[in-house]
């Protein structure tokens, strides 16, 4: 409650308690002072009017003769004996001394005095302090008895009592003393007090507070105070412990934010690592990817370009490839023929024909130089190169001209050119990358050329395994020979397919091809082993039949139409037949063996003639000029 009273503030509390022990003290200084005043000033003031009364009474009773063993002087005298009177005086009712304890007698009474001690009223004196003494005086009043022998007015006289100053001294002495030790012990108490309650209200919470400043200097910012009370101290403290969280609120926001930042710096450490990393790969990716589609169209492009070994096939195969796959505007290949470079395939011309067959010296222009020195060149902008010759005049487009010679075993065997209609549009990226494909190329044109020379040197048709008419030839020059120098009969059979043309028409080539090896077979099967079948076109057949006469040569040629005619009814397949023209020597005489086997064509002729799936015997020279 007292708490409460006085609020919450410290300096209310101060103030208040300062307040309280100043009031207490004066309070008992002034009770003390007033009650020892009272007390000092009724003593002396009762101990004279005693001294004044017991004086009287003994005067009073001396004049009514009652006492008259005490006289006045030794009254006196007796009364000047008291430790706490001086003397005693006596004057007359006119201020002049009468009597005295001492010897000396006192100073009449002035003017003012017997003025003021005859208006006194009963029972009063009038005191005066001098230096020494402090002197009552006070009227000696006529009483009834007094009448007896003073008949004159009312006062008889006037007594003066005074005593030793000293002894109001001592007692104004003693109470200032005794205030003092109060004033003293008051403020002891309120030293004692003070320091407790500033230990305890003030030092104790400060000292408490401080270490608690000093834990907070050294980065301990978790302790708090206890917060037990309201005053200014208890705000501090709560203001204290606010800051003490806000700090560690802030502390902990920076510590997260701290790690925060590392976590960022981390990651963007990572991050450029990763970008650099990333650009690393991508670059890496895209070199790959573009080695990979290259690889592929590599791959692609073997496989294509192996797919045929005809020459013109592959010639045709090579530029429609690099032009439609490779995407190049314009590609041909020069072959290099002794000192020529001739132009072998066009693709991607305005009219490739026209550049077909072109020729060009070995130092002449682009192409001339690369194989001349074996190196690629490209030309970025052909509108600006004297030395291109926009193909002998025939392109006259500007653009960018590459040139890769085609090398096997490293030996240039031609030129592989390209061309796009924009200017720097091919780098060295593509002369890489056509030099690589020019190796393949060199290599498969090689093998073109090689299966061309051993097709050359075969005897056999691939197809149907019957000689082939190179073979012919030969055999049927010496079968000529041979017959001519021993005189043996020698045939011939002639043979074509009838309407094969609508049979490929109807059933597809590959299907004339089997028809091809099918009749091939049953050719074989139906002749003896020195007969000769050879594949002499393609659906012409050609039988040497070595040892035959015409009458032998016209049943094998009946009984193979015959053979072949059931063999494609009953196998299921397509009707085919064939129709024969056969010639016989020496039946008829020939001068070559040309006119011996164009005989043979003409008796084939005449069984297409008469209607086809028939075998015509040649007989001379008018069914040739009837078939002239
Ligand atoms: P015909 O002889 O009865 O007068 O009629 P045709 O239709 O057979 O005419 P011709 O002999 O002139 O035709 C030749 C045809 O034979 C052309 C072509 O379609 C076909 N031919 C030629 N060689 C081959 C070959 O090797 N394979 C295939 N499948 N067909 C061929
Ligand atoms: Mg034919
Ligand atoms: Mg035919």
């Amino acid at each position: 409650m007292f708490k409460n009273l006085l609020g919450k503030s410290l300096a209310y509390r101060l103030t208040a308690f300062m307040t309280l022990v100043v009031v207490i003290t004066l309070g008992i200084v002034i009770f003390l002072y007033i009650y020892l005043e009272r007390d000092f000033a009724s003593t002396t003031a009762e101990y004279q009017f005693s001294l004044i009364n017991r004086t009287f009474n003994e005067l009073i009773s001396y004049i009514n003769g009652k006492d008259h063993g005490i006289q006045p002087q030794q009254l006196i005298e007796r009364l000047g004996e008291e430790s706490s009177v001086n003397y005693i005086t006596l004057y007359n009712n006119s201020g002049r001394p009468v009597m005295s304890s001492v010897t000396s007698l006192q100073t009449p009474l002035s003017e003012k005095e017997l003025k003021e001690l005859e208006n006194l009223s009963d029972d009063h004196s009038v005191a005066s302090v001098s230096k020494k003494t402090l002197d009552y005086i006070a009227p000696i009043r006529l009483r009834a008895s007094c009448r007896k022998c003073h008949a004159d007015g009312n006062i008889l006289g006037f007594i003066k009592i005074s005593s030793y100053a000293g002894n109001v001294y001592k007692h104004t002495y003693d109470m200032a003393k005794k205030l003092g030790l109060i004033f003293l012990f008051s403020l002891l108490i309120f030293g004692v007090v003070s320091i407790f309650i500033s230990e305890f209200v003030v030092v104790k919470p400060l000292k408490e507070f401080v270490a608690l400043i000093h834990k907070a200097e050294l980065n301990n910012f978790l302790p708090r105070s206890k917060l037990t009370r309201e005053d200014e101290i208890g705000e501090i403290e709560d203001n204290f412990n606010q800051m003490l969280s806000r700090i560690t609120n802030l502390m902990a926001t920076s510590v997260e934010k701290e790690r925060e930042l590392v976590f960022v710096k981390e990651e963007l450490k990572y991050k450029e690592l990763l970008e650099k990393r990333s650009e690393q790969i991508e670059k890496v990716n895209s070199e790959l990817e573009g080695s990979v589609k290259e690889l592929s169209m590599l791959y692609n492009f073997g496989q294509y370009i192996i797919s045929t070994v005809d020459m013109n096939d592959l010639l045709r195969i090579i530029t429609t490839a690099i032009v439609d796959t490779l995407n190049y505007k314009e590609c041909a290949i020069l072959f290099k023929e002794d000192n020529l470079l001739r132009i072998v395939s066009a693709w991607g011309f305005e009219d490739n024909a026209k550049l077909m067959g072109i020729e060009f010296g070995l130092e002449e222009g682009i192409s001339g130089s690369v194989a001349s020195t074996g190196k690629p060149m490209l030309i970025n902008d052909t509108s600006r190169e004297s030395r291109y010759l926009h193909y002998k005049g025939q392109i006259q487009k500007e653009g960018a001209f590459l040139s890769v010679p085609l090398k096997y075993k490293n030996i240039v065997i031609g030129v592989l050119n390209v061309s796009n209609d924009i200017p720097n549009s091919l780098t060295k990226k593509d002369i890489d990358f056509l030099t690589a494909i020019s190796a393949q190329i060199a290599v498969v044109i090689e093998n073109a050329r090689l299966y061309e020379q051993t097709k050359e040197l075969s005897i056999t048709d691939d197809l149907t395994g019957l000689f082939n008419r190179r073979h012919m030839r030969v055999v049927l020059d010496k079968e000529w020979e041979r017959s001519n120098r021993y005189s043996q009969p020698l045939s011939l059979l002639m043979i074509d397919l009838d309407l094969f043309k609508e049979y490929n028409d109807k059933f597809g080539h590959l299907k004339g091809d089997e028809a091809l090896a099918i009749l091939s077979q049953i050719i074989k099967m139906n002749i003896r082993g020195i007969d000769v079948p050879i594949r002499y076109g393609g659906e012409e057949f050609l039988i040497i039949l070595p040892d035959t006469n015409a009458a032998g040569a016209m049943a094998t040629a009946e009984k193979l139409r015959k053979a072949i005619a059931d063999a494609f009814t009953q196998n299921n397949i397509p009707t085919l037949t064939i129709s024969i023209g056969v010639v016989a020597s020496p039946d008829e005489i020939f001068d070559s063996v040309h006119e011996f086997l164009y005989a043979s064509d003409i008796a084939l002729y005449e069984a297409k003639k008469r209607g086809r799936n028939i075998m015509v015997k040649y007989d001379g020279k008018s069914m040739q000029e009837n078939n002239k």
